[in-house]
């Protein structure tokens, strides 16, 4: 099965001590033309005899890196403060994405672009099975599988999400969500799967995916793949997180929330989960060595007790609760979170903190 983006890289590196991995083979026969590079360790390219020489659009379109997840694959999902312990997870399967969005945080994160595919899939699933049996066992939890990866983007060749949502079926206290911004994937995912599996897509207007979300699948082809997902039975989340202001975002997002429910109905969407831009002083500097024409960086930011730079609170506020209108006009019982945001903004927006908002870290 070949992946449903238009992705083809020219080099791959692998890792010796996956070269003869099932999922190494596989990917090497249906890349054959791709240069073929072994390496010792992915963490440390730069004393390969291909070295990266930083972070790069080329290294990103043209570089495929197959590694060995050192492990541990299953981590505290950051900022899930809620509880003694941590209650939200992330699954990591791959490093990066082949999609290039301009406001992509890990840019700041990875030294450089290329996406890491882990192929040692038994021992993430192993490692995921064992930590299901722990934790769920005492309670919700959830776990993400698109947090330092797009969840589908390489789906076709990893098989990582297929095999992984049968696994829930046996611990409906947990939930996992696949986050993406891939159109297509229903051919990728299994029929008739467990209710606690939400696919969730990142959504944002047309004008800001043509700016700032290169080589992603236009927003109109991801909510058909959607609406298709939810008629295999899949929940469906909406994510607009980053919600971007730009001239003309309000028209924007009000166009874009009428497509959505054209798309799934008035309530074909489990949840909306809303989060204004922020950065990183990382991925502020990368955002303008790599785009120095870019405007993303352009309207008014304040900096964060955690560090991050946001828009200034009033710009916020005004960008919430314009998309919250939105969504109520169309469904006034839809669940709506604001993720990574103060009990301050909460209030302006809801009134109170909701129930599984997400604070900032
Ligand atoms: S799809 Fe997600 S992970 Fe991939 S570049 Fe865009 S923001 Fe980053």
């Amino acid at each position: 099965m070949t992946p449903m983006i238009a992705y083809r890289p020219r080099h791959i590196y692998v890792e010796s001590r996956i070269r003869r991995a099932p999922v190494t083979e596989r990917i090497l026969r249906a890349l054959p033309g791709c240069t073929t590079h072994e390496i010792r360790d992915h963490r440390k390219l730069d004393g390969e005899p291909l070295p990266f020489t930083g972070y790069s659009a080329a290294i990103k379109r043209n570089v495929l890196i197959l590694a060995h997840h050192p492990g541990p694959c299953v981590r505290p999902f950051p900022g899930s403060r809620e509880g003694p312990e941590p209650r939200e997870f992330y699954i990591a399967h791959a490093n990066g994405c082949p999609f290039d969005c301009q406001y992509c945080f890990l840019q700041g994160y990875f030294d450089h672009g290329a996406p890491v595919l882990f192929v040692n899939r038994p021992d993430l699933l192993k490692e995921l099975t064992a930590h299901l049996g722990r934790t769920a066992a005492n309670g919700p939890a959830v776990y993400h599988a698109g947090e330092l990866s797009d969840a589908l983007a390489l789906e076709g060749w990893s098989g990582f999400a297929a095999a992984a949502v049968p696994l829930f079926r046996d611990f409906p206290a947990a939930e996992l969500e696949l986050r993406t911004k891939c159109a297509r994937v229903e051919a990728l995912l299994p029929t008739g799967p467990p209710p606690n599996v939400t696919v969730s897509w990142t959504l944002t207007p047309r004008e800001a995916w043509k700016r700032c979300e290169h080589r992603t699948p236009d927003p109109l082809a991801r909510l058909r793949s959607a609406r298709a997902v939810r008629e295999m039975g899949y929940r469906i989340g909406i994510r607009l997180d980053p919600a971007l202001i730009y001239p003309g975002w309000e028209k924007g997002y009000k166009r874009l929330i009428q497509q959505i429910h054209e798309h799934l109905g008035p309530h074909g969407a489990e949840s909306f989960v809303i989060g204004g831009f922020r950065y990183s002083r990382e991925l502020g500097t990368r955002i303008r060595q790599r785009f120095p024409a870019g405007t993303l960086l352009a309207p008014e930011f304040v900096r964060c007790e955690d560090g991050k730079n946001r828009y200034f609170r009033p710009l916020r506020v005004a960008l919430y609760r314009t998309i919250i209108e939105q969504i109520r006009g169309h469904d006034p019982k839809a669940r709506i979170r604001l993720c990574m945001e103060t009990d301050q903004v909460h209030t302006d927006v809801f009134g109170a903190r909701q129930a599984g908002g997400t604070p900032p870290p």
